[in-house]
């Protein structure tokens, strides 16, 4: 029997429209392939949506994406919202989506297509082969922390205060994520803290270590913030998973991102609990400078496709042939104007959505 899931779809502003068209005929396609339905609904968020209803996030939205098996959103943003106060703001869509679905996890995969390889500011010996998933813990850590703020003392004197705090039950259902897609992986999991200077971090480390207990086929390590960040522009080849804190994973995930070269190329998931629909996006922002003009590259979002069938539906087989049909793409010499090499065909979105097409179109 066909199997049906329900999806939200918002696609937000700029180029959004652009590159969910393509995921839209990606998800038909991948459901024929796989006998699979998918019943998309679009609905308002970001600029778009203030524009039409006064709020980025409507509610209506809101309770859409929570009822969904599954949320695939592109970019919000752009110059014509930028001097609304900052509650009314279109990024303030992607706050109300995490906390209103409970994403607490950040995954974002960093992986070299060997075709791009010259795309990165790294040497290709340094980053060929690279692999990595950086798993972030999103609602605790010293971003939430309290006590927070400006504090005046009696003198007159300033005092600026964030407090870096983890509890027990946030660490666990972190770590449970980081292990669970580390046995979707090659098995190896990194754990990135701070415990020879911070009391929360030792607390972390523990508790990742009392986690590993129910992963025994997942080989665990810890390395030191300061070492990580060293050894991801040193040696990237040496990481599959790393699950690291909020405001560690912040810096860590773009510098993973980076190794890549391409903003255009990299796909997001955010996940709550277990059997709650998670959020898939690209990295990249709405691109306001390309939008409405076709040049946007749609691999980023078709990726992100490919993680909510892997992450958020788990139909990894369905995932694997869109990845596949990407690079058989990049075989083939097909390139947007933010990859493009020496010697290769120049195509707008829509083309490099046919193509990507046509390739999962050949029988696996
Ligand atoms: P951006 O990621 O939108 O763009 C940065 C640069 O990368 C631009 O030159 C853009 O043309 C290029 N680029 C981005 N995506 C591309 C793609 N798919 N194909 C080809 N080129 C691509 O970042 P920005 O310019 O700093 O922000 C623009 C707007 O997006 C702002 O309003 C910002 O707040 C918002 N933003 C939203 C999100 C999100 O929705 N998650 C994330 C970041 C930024």
């Amino acid at each position: 029997m066909t199997k049906t899931y329900n999806i939200t779809l918002l696609p937000g502003d700029g180029i959004g429209s652009e590159i969910m068209a393509v995921a839209i005929d990606v998800l038909e396609l991948v459901g024929k392939k796989f006998d699979l339905q998918f019943n998309c609904t679009t609905a308002l968020v970001g600029g778009a949506a203030i524009d039409a209803v006064g709020h980025p996030l409507p509610p209506d939205t809101l309770t859409l994406c929570q009822n969904s098996d599954a949320v695939l959103l592109s970019a919000v943003g752009g110059d014509k919202w930028d001097n609304l106060p900052a509650a009314l703001r279109p990024e303030q869509a992607l706050l109300g989506l995490r906390s209103g679905m409970g994403l607490f996890a950040n995954l974002r995969p960093a992986r070299i297509f060997p075709q791009l390889v010259t795309a990165s500011t790294l040497k290709p010996e340094v980053i060929s082969g690279v692999d990595m998933l950086v798993v972030r813990e999103l609602t605790g850590g010293i971003y939430f922390g309290k006590p927070k703020g400006i504090f005046t003392d009696e003198q007159g004197k300033r005092r600026g205060v964030n407090t870096m705090v983890y509890e027990e039950g946030e660490i666990d259902r972190i770590a449970r994520v980081a292990f669970e897609s580390a046995l979707l992986r090659r098995g190896s999991l990194c754990s990135v803290d701070k415990a020879n200077v911070l009391e929360v971090s030792q607390l972390w480390r523990e508790q990742v270590i009392k986690v590993s207990a129910d992963y025994p086929t997942v080989t665990l390590s810890h390395l030191y913030v300061d070492n990580a960040a060293m050894q991801l522009v040193r040696r990237p080849q040496q990481f599959d998973v790393i699950v690291t804190g909020n405001l560690f994973g912040d810096i860590l995930s773009d510098i993973a991102a980076m190794l890549t070269g391409s903003i255009g190329m990299l796909p997001s998931a955010s996940l709550g609990a277990p059997h709650t629909p998670g959020l898939f996006e690209p990295v990249h922002g709405s691109a306001p400078d390309i939008a409405g003009k076709n040049l946007a590259n749609p691999i980023a979002q078709v990726l992100s496709t490919a993680m909510m069938l892997e992450y958020g539906l788990h139909l990894p087989a369905a995932a694997r042939s869109i990845e596949s049909a990407v690079s058989q793409v990049l075989d083939k010499g097909k390139r947007t104007g933010d990859i493009m090499q020496e010697g290769c065909e120049l195509v707008g979105c829509r083309a490099m959505g046919d193509a990507i097409l046509e390739a999962l179109a050949q029988p696996a």
